[in-house]
């Protein structure tokens, strides 16, 4: 399914002259920071850019068609050098005191986009104007809004809601494209288990766990803090029978969720250790120590040196292996976990630490080189 950027022009593009509010000559003629590297982030990820935008009586003696098509052509040929071409352009030229019907917030102009198929989970509306966040609304896809001292929001307009949010920058809009770029959600039901996973591995270090094993919720939250994601996690198992199978189903989900996570593995940097590499490989925890090293390479292993001497959070040294072993399998990579140390609990946490910043790590990519990770061409 195609998803769309649907992006307004003046303040958002490019900076909007305060008096006349019309980039009407090159000399008004300014991008706005971290544009370009952000479209061709987008475009590189296979995004497909519309613009849409009113320019308020274009073609009348207020605003003649040569003052406006030189800028533009110089905006498209700045986009063009860069590898951003754009599929569609749609100009209204109506007047905000006389509105035609195609003037924002009207979605009439975006019709073609909207009637086909459209994944509406990762298309957005990016504008600096109210207008621009209704469009974003009745055409049901999230609004980004570019804050803009020329525009503030009518009163009453909240800063974000459901459906749109505030931005400061460019910066800011990528970071937010790249967190609902690499999202999933993921339900699993059996007999024994109901397992609900929300994951952004581009994320904000944050996590909402409830699996009913209190030990396993603080493992989770500290594996997502150190794996930069956004996690939401419900699980409701048989804990009256034990814990296996919340603990294995749990696994099995957040592997299945990073495996779907993975399909796309352009420029993905692959390998991940816990530690910043040369200064140290390893994660300490009081007297324990991890050393975690993780491929992405598409197929499943575990290899476990982890001295659990007892069970922790009621789960059994036997269990902790399982889960690990199913984690890797499901999320087909590659898992070396070692770890000494005299207190077990400390162990786990020593590993999930350094599991959430191998992954961390592995996770990385380089969108100018979006190469496949491997001399095979496939992974
Ligand atoms: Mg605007």
């Amino acid at each position: 399914m195609p998803y769309y950027l649907f992006v307004d022009r003046d303040g958002t593009l490019l900076e909007e002259p305060p008096d006349t509010q019309q980039i009407d000559s090159y000399e008004r003629f300014r991008l706005l920071a971290g544009v370009l590297s952000t479209l061709r982030w987008a475009v590189q990820m296979g995004y497909r850019l519309v613009m849409i935008t009113n320019q308020d009586g274009l073609g009348t003696p207020a605003f003649p068609e040569e003052r406006f098509w030189g800028p533009q052509r110089l905006l498209l040929d700045i986009c063009e050098s860069e590898g951003i071409r754009w599929t569609g352009i749609h100009i209204d030229r109506s007047r905000s005191d006389q509105p035609s019907p195609y003037r924002k917030p009207s979605p009439l102009l975006l019709l073609p986009y909207l009637e086909g198929s459209i994944d509406r989970q990762r298309s957005f509306v990016i504008g600096d104007r109210y207008t621009d966040m209704r469009l974003a609304e009745r055409i049901g896809v999230r609004g980004l809004w570019l804050e803009n001292p020329l525009h503030p929001l009518p009163q009453g307009w909240p800063a974000s809601t459901d459906t749109y949010q505030r931005v400061a920058n460019w910066a800011e809009i990528q970071r937010l494209l790249q967190e609902r770029f690499f999202f999933t959600e993921l339900h699993r039901t059996t007999t024994e288990t109901q397992v609900h996973l929300q994951l952004a591995v581009y994320g904000q270090g944050e996590a909402q766990v409830c699996t009913g094993i209190g030990f396993l919720d603080h493992m989770f939250t500290l594996l997502a803090h150190h794996a930069g994601w956004t996690l939401t996690l419900q699980a409701q198992g048989d804990l009256e029978v034990d814990l296996h199978h919340t603990l294995e189903d749990v696994g099995i989900a957040l592997g299945q969720a990073l495996a779907r996570l993975l399909e796309d593995k352009r420029g993905l940097a692959r390998y991940g250790q816990s530690g910043v590499p040369p200064i140290c490989r390893a994660l300490p925890m009081d007297e324990a120590l991890a050393l975690v090293a993780v491929d992405l390479s598409g197929r499943g292993g575990l290899r476990w040196e982890v001295a659990l001497s007892e069970a922790v959070g009621g789960a059994s040294p036997t269990l902790w292996r399982h889960f690990f072993e199913t984690l890797a399998r499901e999320g087909r990579f590659t898992l070396h976990l070692w770890a000494q140390g005299l207190d077990s609990h400390h162990l786990l946490e020593a590993v999930f630490k350094g599991l959430g910043r191998a992954l961390r790590q592995a996770f990385q990519r380089d969108y100018s080189q979006p190469k496949i990770p491997s001399t095979k061409g496939s992974l």
